[in-house]
């Protein structure tokens, strides 16, 4: 695309932040044009004609990117400021969503040049938000501590019940000094009962973000319908705070469309252009962005992707690039997998697996003595979980893996090796590095589930009675740290949303998490036994939360026992708190 020869007609298309098309027209009647187009001599190079163009009508230092060829012509995009636009004088400028454009093309009010390039336009549309960023660019960088919002943890009383803990904060303070290493665990005496808490639990750094986002959003406009794609995060409480001051989902996690409850319309329908939709931190799926981006709903600024699963997205398309069929170790079912392969597709044949059971399965395809045997193990298993014409074959001749950020890292690694012996078995040892991408072992796991297993592990060292894992029914990372202490403690490990569930000192209720989707005996609580009778000796008592759990409800938990023990036989928590200041470990390794 780079001279006339090549192509010798061109369409370049502004757009807004909005995504929203800049079109011209000569006046009331006549059809809308795109912002230039035409044809180049032979003498010129496209490049520096649609430059020109863009610099006239725009102004200098815009960048048009070309996206497609379509009908013989090149189509190329340019992400301008709105008030940066339209700086020519004559006829008349108008601003049209994707869905808009189409419905002139059905009139007849579209120039044809512009028609004619209209599926192509649509096909291309998900580079629109993002046409300024570079490879390096992330959508949203976590914010630094001197950007951070913490007022939005105090906003009212609701938000500072579910958010603030100055158990939490003391140990956060105390025990977690480095953001990405563990330490050592925390002991609170309170005489009757005692607690271990791990140095790493709850918030990570792209949940913070999120959620501070989310709040600021709110309060900053209040005359505008503020719509979450799906829940912000895998925490009910923190989901229905956020509703209660006025923000709407519109889809449940498993990506069912939410319906206006007053009309019964599909929220998705009822869209319109001055509303705002955040993305969650788990990311979109290309298809959702794109009826976001049809509809004139500006994207970048309202984008939460956390940058550690855009990191996972970066390194599909980079192995992609490199020739790699992209493995996904993660959940199908879950919005962040189901990002990640929608990503990952547009660039590499791409392949979801969930656990080391369905990798012994992909192993025995890659071993498999014939095609025709290697296409029905591969048909048995993972039918839905692939992109179109995917070949096994063909496809699994070279691959990478990558993860769902918040799995357990020994499951990737093991997933790998099963891969590496596949690979060895039929191809011989030395050949394995061909076959399989093995820079990559387990890196994309994002840093806070790896810091909150670790300093788990930490926390299992002790002697324990009972641990508690906080967070939402939907939680993948939290349903991985129950798992570490359900190996550590078997049934006297427990999964609970929160203090609610615990009904007494002698029972709680227990969330079978739904680790197999389809499994009657999963997704539903349980009563379990927990500690036993009141009066019997001090127990100690293990509570962490995943990366959605604010802290309020790690001490609401605590609260909640306590609560079953006469004051007379619990310790202040002011000489709890200053016991654990003393036993701060100052000086030792783990400190900066
Ligand atoms: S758990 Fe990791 S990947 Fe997920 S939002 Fe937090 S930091 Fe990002």
């Amino acid at each position: 695309m780079n001279t006339a020869a090549d192509s010798a007609a061109y369409v370049l298309l502004l757009f807004n932040e909005c995504s929203l098309a800049l079109l011209h027209r000569d006046g009331p009647g006549a059809s809308w044009q795109a912002t230039a187009g035409g044809r180049v001599s032979a003498a010129q190079t496209l490049e520096a004609v649609v430059h020109e163009a863009l610099g006239r009508v725009a102004g200098a230092g815009g960048r048009a990117v070309p996206v497609a060829t379509t009908g013989g012509a090149a189509l190329y995009f340019a992400l301008v400021p709105d008030a940066a636009a339209c700086t020519t004088t004559g006829g008349e400028w108008g601003r049209f969503s994707l869905l808009e454009m189409a419905a002139l093309a059905e009139q007849g009010e579209l120039a044809p040049e512009l028609t004619a390039v209209l599926p192509a336009v649509r096909a291309h549309a998900i580079r629109i938000p993002y046409l300024n960023h570079s490879e390096s660019d992330y959508i949203y960088r976590f914010r630094t501590e001197k950007q951070r919002n913490r007022s939005v943890y105090r906003y009212d009383e609701g938000a500072s019940r579910l958010y603030q803990s100055v158990l939490c904060e003391a140990i956060k303070r105390l025990r977690r000094v480095k953001e990405r290493s563990a330490a050592a665990p925390a002991l609170l005496d309170f005489g009757a009962v005692r607690y271990v808490l791990p140095s790493h639990f709850g918030f990570c750094l792209g949940v913070q973000n999120a959620i501070e986002r989310a709040y600021e959003t709110i309060a900053a406009n209040p005359g505008r319908r503020v719509f979450m794609l799906s829940e912000l995060i895998h925490n009910p409480f923190v989901n229905e705070d956020l509703t209660a001051r006025g923000l709407r989902f519109l889809q449940s996690d498993k990506g069912r469309p939410l319906a206006d409850s007053a009309t019964g319309r599909a929220l998705w329908d009822d869209l319109r252009r001055d509303d705002i939709v955040i993305i969650p931190a788990f990311g979109a799926t290309d298809e959702d962005k794109r009826r976001l981006i049809e509809r004139g709903i500006e994207l970048n600024r309202h984008d939460a992707t956390c940058m550690l699963v855009e990191k996972v997205w970066k390194a599909a398309r980079r192995y992609g690039k490199l020739g790699y069929t992209v493995i996904i170790h993660g959940k199908h079912e879950h919005e962040e997998t189901k990002a990640t392969f929608s990503n990952s597709s547009i660039f590499a044949p791409s392949l979801i697996i969930r656990d080391a059971r369905e990798a012994e399965r992909l192993a025995a395809v890659i071993a498999a003595p014939s095609p025709e045997e290697a296409r029905a193990v591969f048909a048995a298993t993972f039918a839905g979980r692939h992109t179109q014409g995917f070949d096994p074959v063909r496809d699994l001749q070279r691959v990478a893996v990558v993860n769902q950020t918040t799995l357990l890292r020994n499951e990737t690694l093991r997933i790998i090796d099963q891969l590496e012996r596949a690979y060895s078995q039929r191809y011989g040892a030395v050949a394995v590095a061909e076959h399989l991408y093995s820079e990559s072992r387990g890196d994309t796991l994002c840093y806070a589930t790896q810091v909150n297993q670790d300093a788990l592990g930490r926390a299992l060292e002790l002697p324990l009675d009972a641990a508690l894992v906080v967070g939402g029914k939907n939680s993948s990372n939290t349903f991985q740290l129950f798992r570490l202490c359900e190996k550590k403690l078997g049934l006297a490990a427990h999964y609970i949303q929160s203090e609610r569930d615990i009904v007494s000192l002698a029972e709680l209720e227990h969330f079978v998490f739904p680790h197999h989707p389809g499994d009657p005996r999963e997704g539903r609580t349980e009563r379990r036994g927990f500690l036993g009778p009141q009066g019997a000796s001090a127990r100690t008592v293990l509570i962490t939360g995943g990366a959605s759990c604010p802290d309020g409800l790690i001490q609401q938990v605590v609260a909640r026992i306590n609560g079953f023990f006469p004051a007379g036989q619990l310790r202040p928590i002011e000489q709890v708190l200053a016991e654990l200041e003393a036993a701060d470990p100052k000086g030792d390794d783990q400190r900066c």
